[in-house]
């Protein structure tokens, strides 16, 4: 944490970090060593299907075990990544070890309808390598790309929206499925946004829990919309059961939230997998 300034010194602007200064520093140079010490992982949290319950894929969420600090969120390392050059090793340490760890779930209970998104950060849509890279490991796993979901949110595209433009396109063509993240927390309409080849959009909690007398309409209306434009919707953050009820009435096809179940490591979406999965009942 960073010191308060003493009598009536104004504040200097700092970005919108929980960890400022020297603090943030000391962060990068440890995170600049996380993937070699093995201390970053990831785990899975299930999407499910409103109508019956059932997984239909999983996103992957990256995790920090710092040795001093333990477990640091998302939300304070990625930011850290993104203003360094860290971003694009650890996007790909997510991309790959969601790869392998979805094709090794399969080796337990053969091929199984299930995804796994992975989140890309606006860094990495600047890549130029990004789609050889990602062209390079489905063939090394020999992954289906059509297992494999991108996740975005509008401001990632919206720093470069005609290199995103394309850089999309051309992913979407080797079959790999694209998510507009976080929906409703921008400031793009959804019109505007099916310029970018999104086949899924992900309302954010913020949206799915407004508790305003507005909630209805809006969440009518944008469901009504994303249906309208052929794209499947997955609302995050769902925390009740006629939560659920209302949203799978209006049109919403899929769930993730702690209601239907917590991010998980790898060798526990296994066992869950084979468990619904069993090798015995589809053959
Ligand atoms: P996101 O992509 O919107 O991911 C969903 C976040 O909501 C996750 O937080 C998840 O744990 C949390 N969540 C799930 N269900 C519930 C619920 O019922 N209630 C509430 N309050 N939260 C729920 P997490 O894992 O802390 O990740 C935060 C953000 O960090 C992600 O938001 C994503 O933007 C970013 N992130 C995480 N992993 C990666 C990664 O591998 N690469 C990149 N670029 N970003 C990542
Ligand atoms: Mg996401
Ligand atoms: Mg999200
Ligand atoms: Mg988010």
């Amino acid at each position: 944490r960073a010191k308060r300034a003493g009598g009536n010194r104004v504040e200097p602007f700092r970005p919108a970090f929980r960890t400022a200064g020297t603090d943030r520093l000391q962060l990068e140079t440890d995170l600049r060593r996380a993937i070699e010490r093995k201390e970053l992982s990831m785990v899975y949290q299930p999407i499910v299907r409103l109508a019956d319950g059932e997984v239909a894929g999983f996103e992957a969420l990256m995790r920090w075990d710092h040795p001093k600090r333990g477990n640091i969120p998302p939300s304070e390392f990625i930011p850290i990544a993104e203003m360094s050059d860290l971003i694009e090793p650890l996007g790909m340490f997510a991309l790959e070890r969601a790869t392998t760890d979805l094709m090794e779930w399969e080796r337990h209970t053969g091929e199984i309808p299930v995804f796994v998104a992975v989140n890309l950060s606006s860094a990495q849509l600047l890549s130029s390598e990004l789609y050889s890279d990602i062209r390079a490991l489905l063939g090394k796993t020999r992954c289906d790309p059509h297992r494999i979901r991108l996740e975005l949110t509008e401001s990632v595209v919206m720093e470069n929206p005609e290199q995103a433009r394309l850089l999309l396109a051309k992913l979407k063509e080797t079959g790999i499925s694209l998510a507009l993240d976080d929906f409703g927390t921008g400031y793009s309409s959804l019109a505007y946004l099916t310029r970018f080849p999104f086949d899924t959009i992900k309302l954010d909690k913020a949206l799915v829990n407004d508790r305003s007398d507005k909630r209805s309409v809006l969440l009518k209306s944008v469901i009504s919309m994303a249906r309208g434009l052929e794209m499947q919707v997955v609302a995050e953050g769902i925390e009740s059961d006629a939560d659920a009820e209302e949203l799978a009435k209006l049109g919403c096809d899929f769930g993730q939230s702690y209601l239907f179940g917590a991010p998980l490591g790898s060798e526990s979406i296994q066992r869950l997998l084979k468990e619904r999965f069993p090798l015995t009942k589809r053959a």
